[in-house]
């Protein structure tokens, strides 16, 4: 996968001193790079039953939209908190410094639909695990958890994989 990599920016210390952002805008730009990344990422499921993808907030709409739309599933959008119309059920998670909360549509999905969760980047996996939980606490039967970008220094993959969930990723950056 070394051009998938390539098309993948990085960016020095942004959005702080130590941290290496990896820009997927120059992937999703290159319209042979985002085809084959949604078709790699989608490749283990390919004649599969999924009822719905989810994504998160915001590179994962990107992407699971596409993802969604390839496998004739259904879109779910897992959000920041205050973002959704309808009632929604939520979650606290961790972050470096403090805690979040995202949320999802109570209806969003059905006890027993099969659902993969994506996103573009899975680090430290609190964002992913979070996310996971609150697809588990609707029912949902979560097949996979899917990322272009995988950061395995941060152990990320463990958490989701502890939720019984198995994590399938193209590309690994060392570091942060
Ligand atoms: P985590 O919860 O630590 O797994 O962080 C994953 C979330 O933070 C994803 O939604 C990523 O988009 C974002 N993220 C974390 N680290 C990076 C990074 N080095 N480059 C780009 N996005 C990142």
């Amino acid at each position: 996968m070394t051009d998938l990599a390539q098309s993948i920016r990085a960016i020095p210390d942004y959005p702080k001193p130590g941290i290496i952002f990896r820009d997927i805008t120059t992937l999703l730009g290159d319209a042979r790079a985002f085809r084959r990344a949604v078709d790699t990422l989608l490749l283990p499921f390919v004649g599969t039953k999924v009822d719905k993808v989810a994504g998160i907030e915001a590179r994962g709409f990107i992407l699971g939209g596409a993802a969604a739309h390839q496998l004739s599933a259904g879109f779910v959008p897992i959000r920041k908190k205050g973002k959704l119309p309808h009632a929604t059920v939520s979650i606290a998670y961790s972050l470096e410094y403090g805690v979040d909360e995202m949320e999802m549509h109570e209806d969003a999905v059905q006890k027993g639909e099969r659902v993969i969760l994506v996103d573009d980047l899975i680090a430290t996996g609190g964002t992913a695990e979070a996310a996971t939980k609150l697809l588990q606490s609707l029912g949902a039967d979560v097949v996979a958890a899917v990322f272009v970008v995988d950061l395995p220094d941060l152990g990320g993959r463990k958490k989701i994989e502890a939720l019984g969930v198995p994590v399938h990723t193209l590309v690994a950056f060392d570091g942060h």
